[in-house]
């Protein structure tokens, strides 16, 4: 038996499902996880010795590749300074004006530990700020693990198939109303008869697979939203500093009244944030009376890590890591296609799509075909590639690959679809 399958039964007994969050434990697709040891800029290699080229970057912190060695020095010098002061640090000023640089919509920036508390705060201060209670948010759109927004969400939920969750109240889950993505009509109807606080977004959603917005629909949700009295809060955490350096607000020229970040700005340490318009902000404790707090807000060595990680994406580092993205483009999605399946990639996220065309909605990703996603998920792993264990993700390209990385993937990823059966 290899050492993955014996640590994977021995962590049944004492977590549940061997795993520490869902997907991890494989549960969409064929074969146990890989526990793994180590790694180095693209590649991860497990207990049992097999190396993978990573194509998931820790769900998406991972944009400069794993251990990079700015990122690493940063974090030990921090460390030998001790290692959370639960006070003030020059460290977090110097990187809050960093982010509100960079993010087109923040003026000012809170931080906290993970993506499900920086959407749980925006949303209480959404709520707080416009003095409503219900919100919209989308279809197969994941926001982290809190009640408001576990409703009809994309990710693990997706995943293993589940409406939302126990353990919800109702009285809270009806505050919450869901729209499909790339539709204005819905929308607008819950505006009409609710007073909503904000609608809640990922504006290129990557926890239902990567989907591609229609223009129209960006724009109308923010004319929507100004008509109404709502807030636009997107959900960076995934696409901040990945599809841009300012994210999707930038590179689609979005105009959010909040913003929610993660994974990159913490450069592989839990660490999120959200921020946006001063006036908004200014409501949050202790200056305004919407509470947010933290023990490990603002973490030294999570700050240290995350300010390293944002002085390597210069220009240069996104125009490179869009001329790999554009490259494995190019030697995966015609193969892709001519074998009846379809492929979206914006930036250096992509997803091949088990179904004919590249799907517009969640409804449409709930067309594909699982089982071939998990013979293609088996068989790429057996390449020695790491593609997202569900439909249901992106992959999350980081810096670091070679070309004989990517003829690799692009090669590995034709096999395991060829193989299909
Ligand atoms: N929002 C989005 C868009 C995400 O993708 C995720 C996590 N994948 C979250 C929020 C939640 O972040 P975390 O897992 O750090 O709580």
């Amino acid at each position: 038996m290899s050492l993955s399958k014996s640590l994977l039964t021995r962590g049944q007994k004492v977590i549940p499902g061997g795993v520490n969050s869902p997907v991890r434990a494989f549960g969409a697709v064929v074969g146990d996880p890989p526990f793994i040891e180590r790694a180095s800029g693209c590649y991860m290699w497990d207990v049992d010795g097999n190396r993978y080229i990573d194509l998931i970057g820790s769900w998406g912190p991972m944009i400069v590749g794993h251990s990079h060695n700015q990122v690493l020095e940063a974090i030990t010098q921090s460390a030998k300074n001790g290692t959370s002061f639960g006070a003030p640090t020059q460290q977090e000023v110097l990187f809050a004006e960093d982010l509100c640089d960079a993010h087109p919509a923040l003026d000012m920036v809170r931080l906290c530990s993970s993506g499900t508390e920086a959407t749980m705060h925006a949303i209480r201060l959404a709520r707080g700020y416009t003095k409503r209670d219900h919100i919209i948010k989308v279809d197969g759109c994941y926001h982290g693990a809190h009640d408001s927004v576990l409703v009809k969400a994309g990710s693990g939920v997706a995943t293993f198939a589940l409406p939302g969750s126990p353990g919800i109240p109702q009285d809270i889950a009806r505050l919450t109303h869901t729209a499909p993505f790339n539709n204005l009509d819905v929308v607008e109807q819950h505006l009409q008869k609710f007073d909503i606080a904000c609608i809640i977004l990922e504006a290129v959603p990557g926890n239902m697979g990567c989907i591609i917005p229609k223009e129209e629909y960006l724009i109308g949700l923010r004319r929507l939203c100004t008509q109404y009295g709502a807030l636009l809060l997107v959900d960076e955490v995934m696409t901040g500093f990945r599809l841009a350096r300012g994210g999707a607000c930038e590179r689609l020229h979005i105009d959010a009244d909040l913003v929610a970040l993660g994974k990159i700005v913490g450069g592989g340490l839990p660490l999120a944030a959200f921020g946006g318009k001063r006036e908004i902000m200014m409501n949050l404790s202790p200056v305004g009376a919407v509470y947010q707090a933290g023990t490990l807000s603002g973490n030294p060595l999570a700050v240290a890590a995350g300010r390293a990680t944002l002085q390597i994406l210069t220009p240069n580092f996104y125009e490179n890591l869009e001329k790999v993205a554009l490259q494995l483009e190019e030697g995966i999605r015609p193969f892709v296609e001519e074998k009846g399946y379809s492929f979206t990639r914006l930036g250096s996220m992509f997803t091949i799509f088990f179904r004919s065309q590249s799907p517009q909605n969640f409804s449409e990703v709930q067309e594909c075909s699982f089982d071939l996603f998990g013979q293609f998920h088996r068989n790429a792993l057996d390449e020695g590639i790491y593609y997202p264990p569900s439909q249901y993700e992106a992959v999350f390209l980081g810096s670091g690959m070679n070309q004989d990385d990517i003829q690799q993937v692009i090669e590995g990823t034709r096999r395991a679809i060829s193989k299909l059966s």
